[in-house]
Parts: C-alpha cells; sequence; structure tokens
C-alpha cells in the first residue's frame, strides 16, 4: 500500500496475526512492527534486498514478538518496545516518546488495557496509526491486564488522532467484530453498508486492513458512542460513555 512517503506490506502470521512492512519510497530501507514469525519477513528482505533499521513492538504477547529473536541473528538493528522484559529490546519507549528511525519517525502513545505495557505507533505525516490489540476495526481488544476504565481511557485518547488516519491492527477479526454488533445492535442499517465494503475489501486484497479512523469512529461503539444511533441506545438504557463501553466489552467477552 503506497502513502505518501512509506509503502506498507501486510505480513499475514500465525492464524490471525498481522506483521508490517514499512518501506520508504527513496530507498531500500524498512522497519518491521510486531513479527510474530521470522520466515516470510526474512525471506523478502533477501529477495527484495531491503534494509533493515529497526523492530517496533506493540506489547509483549508471544504473537506479536516471537520473531524477533531469529530476525536478530541476521540484522544487528534496534527493538523499541515497551518493556525491557520483552527479549531483544534495545530501547524502552513510553507515552508521548518520538522513535526516529532512517526514514520515518513515530510517536508513541501508551494505551493500557489489553495488556499493562500496550504501546501504538502513530505518524502524522503519513497519516498511519499501528494499533496493535488496542483498536480493531469494529472493536478492541480483550482487556487481560489492565481495567476496563483503562481501555476505556487508551481507546478515547486514540478517538482524538486525525479522521483521515488509516489504521493497520494486530488480528484479522473483522468479521467475528462485525457479527457481534450485527446481533448487538440489529437495527443499526449502517452496519449493513460496512459489511459490503468489508466484503469488497476482503474479496480484492484478502484482508479488510487497513480502516479509516473517522469513519470507525462512526461505526465502532468500542472506540466512540457518539453516532446517534449509539447515543439512542445509551439513552433507552441510562447508560454514560464508560458504562456503555463496559456493556458491550462484557457482552463482546461472551460472543
Ligand atoms: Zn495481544
Amino acid at each position: 500500500m503506497l502513502m505518501k512517503l512509506v509503502s506498507i506490506e501486510l505480513i499475514p502470521q500465525l492464524k490471525d496475526n498481522y506483521s508490517y512492512i514499512i518501506k520508504d519510497n527513496l530507498s531500500n530501507d524498512i522497519i518491521i512492527i510486531d513479527p510474530a514469525e521470522s520466515e516470510l519477513i526474512l525471506e523478502k528482505i533477501k529477495n527484495k534486498k531491503l534494509q533493515l533499521k529497526a523492530i517496533l513492538l506493540t506489547h509483549h504477547h508471544n504473537d506479536h514478538t516471537a520473531g524477533v529473536s531469529d530476525i536478530l541473528k541476521f540484522f544487528n538493528v534496534p527493538v523499541y518496545s515497551p518493556s525491557k522484559n520483552i527479549l531483544g529490546t534495545s530501547f524502552e519507549v513510553s507515552d508521548n516518546d518520538e522513535i526516529k528511525t532512517s526514514f520515518i519517525n513515530f510517536k508513541v502513545i501508551s494505551t493500557k488495557g489489553h495488556t499493562l505495557d500496550h504501546i501504538v505507533f502513530y505518524n502524522q505525516d503519513n497519516g498511519i496509526l499501528f494499533s496493535g490489540d488496542t483498536l480493531f476495526r469494529l472493536g478492541c481488544g480483550r482487556v487481560f491486564e489492565g481495567t476496563f476504565q483503562d481501555m476505556h481511557i487508551s481507546l478515547k485518547k486514540l478517538e482524538k488522532i486525525d479522521n483521515e488516519t488509516l489504521v493497520f491492527c494486530g488480528h484479522e477479526y473483522t468479521l467475528n467484530n462485525l457479527a457481534f454488533l450485527k446481533s448487538t445492535f440489529p437495527e443499526f442499517s449502517v452496519l449493513d453498508e460496512e459489511e459490503k465494503e468489508i466484503k469488497n475489501q476482503l474479496m480484492e486484497t484478502n484482508s479488510s486492513i487497513p480502516f479509516n479512523l473517522g469513519k470507525e469512529k462512526a461505526i465502532n461503539p468500542f472506540l466512540s458512542s457518539k453516532a446517534i444511533f449509539y447515543e439512542k441506545f445509551k439513552k433507552t438504557k441510562n447508560l454514560n460513555d464508560y458504562e456503555m463501553f463496559s456493556f458491550i466489552r462484557k457482552l463482546k467477552d461472551n460472543f
């Protein structure tokens, strides 16, 4: 996928994970996000003569980090992660830090909830956000280590990011998320239109990623409940924003 200054390649990993290769449009420099497996990535680096400059990790889970040690056997590059405890980490980064590589910089945003250490990477110049397991298309990550309150606050931070942003998340969970929303909000017809678009995108690219953040704010009730339909739903159940988030997160946990 060609952005203004970089190209982004989705690398399917394991069952439904995504790792990403971000490549400079003017050179062969690349960085990698969340490698769960190393084989396919190493093969691409070799075949296309890519120059690996850094690895970025969103959180400590194995399905986002297990490929790191293998890659480091071949390339001595810095690994930016939220915790020194993650194998291979050379730089521990936290909220508001700036990661600078040879061709692209990222702002680090702390988004605890899914894990306590979770971070996401945002680049405003290209309008791209790597959201790991915090924000999914039509959903959000399960709350394993933090509290529902933590996750709600984290998603509110992402809601403030520019509408034009394209989001690249850690898993292909979209169809399951859509099925949940349709069963919970069966009268919200916007979801039917979204379903058509998602199915087209899946047919064309075999993936529902990336997705537009502005649109997501209007249809993903985990990210924002400001859409008129959700506002009405909240009113009938007498819920505030946080209670709405908890209500649907609990429903989704049992879906
Ligand atoms: Zn995870």
